[in-house]
């Protein structure tokens, strides 16, 4: 339809571009410019389909869930959200029936989980109003945002950056993308966590502060948004620590759960 033919323009015009850059180039330096080395594109299957989604990047909410803004020690209904990024190598992929092993970080005594619903994009866009900003997600998945609260809570103590306690190597565990054709979107249900059997966090999707339309919205006045771009929509109350030999399980009402075992 409409839509179709004109993507399949936008992208002849993008190849032909490209091409052209790279034609002036190899004219001018007489040869094509080679990687040193090769650095492989993060994906994440996608469930009933063949294609992976690649991840560009990976960004977090944080304190979305007010009682866990509290335990955090703010006033949620006072801030805005506030928003910070993983690496895309930190995605740790946990397929559907599995327990993966999840190796405990280095440097923490203080090693935490947050389950989370992650929302990817399959769009990209800048401004993008609340009404649309749905229309820019391809699917969703659940997730753990894992963090390092001690080394995380020191940092912020001294008011420098959280990365050493939240954008470390497999700190962003996920199951494969549902897409949104065949799931719909997630507005409520359930979202727990268990450790070694027991309930630790327990609240409903329709309990974030800012809803994953409103995130996508903010997230996109600050940065262009792209495809690919993938959202760790926040964490409820009851973050809590883990230690090694302990098994998590995750659960969001529509998705399968996802199984980690801390190693
Ligand atoms: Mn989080």
């Amino acid at each position: 339809m409409d839509f179709s033919r004109r993507n399949i323009f936008t992208k002849a015009s993008l190849v032909g571009a490209s091409a052209l850059a790279s034609y002036s180039q190899t004219t001018f330096a007489q040869t094509s410019p080679k990687s040193l080395f090769e650095v492989p594109q993060v994906t994440i299957p996608i469930v009933g389909s063949s294609s992976v989604f690649p991840v560009r990047r990976i960004y977090c909410i944080g304190r979305n869930y007010e009682a866990h803004a509290r335990e955090m020690g703010s006033d949620p209904t006072r801030e805005p959200p506030f928003f910070f990024q993983k690496p895309t190598d930190a995605i740790q992929f946990v397929p559907i029936g599995q327990t993966v092993n999840h190796p405990y970080p280095s440097l923490t005594k203080n090693y935490h989980h947050e389950i989370e619903l992650v929302a990817v994009l399959s769009k990209g866009g800048r401004n993008i109003p609340v009404e649309k900003a749905l229309d820019y997600v391809y699917g969703y998945a659940i997730g753990l945002d894992m963090t390092r609260r001690d080394l995380q809570r020191a940092m912020g103590n001294e008011k420098k950056p959280w990365e050493i306690g939240k954008s470390f190597d497999h700190s962003a565990p996920i199951g494969p993308i549902h897409p949104v054709e065949k799931i719909g979107h997630f507005k409520n249900g359930a979202i727990w966590l268990k450790v070694n059997g027991v309930i630790k966090q327990e609240a409903n999707l329709a309990q974030m502060i800012w809803s994953v339309a409103e995130q996508i919205s903010q997230l996109s006045s600050a940065f262009e948004m792209m495809p690919g771009d993938i959202i760790y929509s926040g964490t409820p109350e009851n973050v809590g620590p883990v230690v090694v030999g302990d098994t998590l399980e995750g659960h969001i009402d529509g998705l399968p759960n996802i199984s980690l075992k801390v190693v």
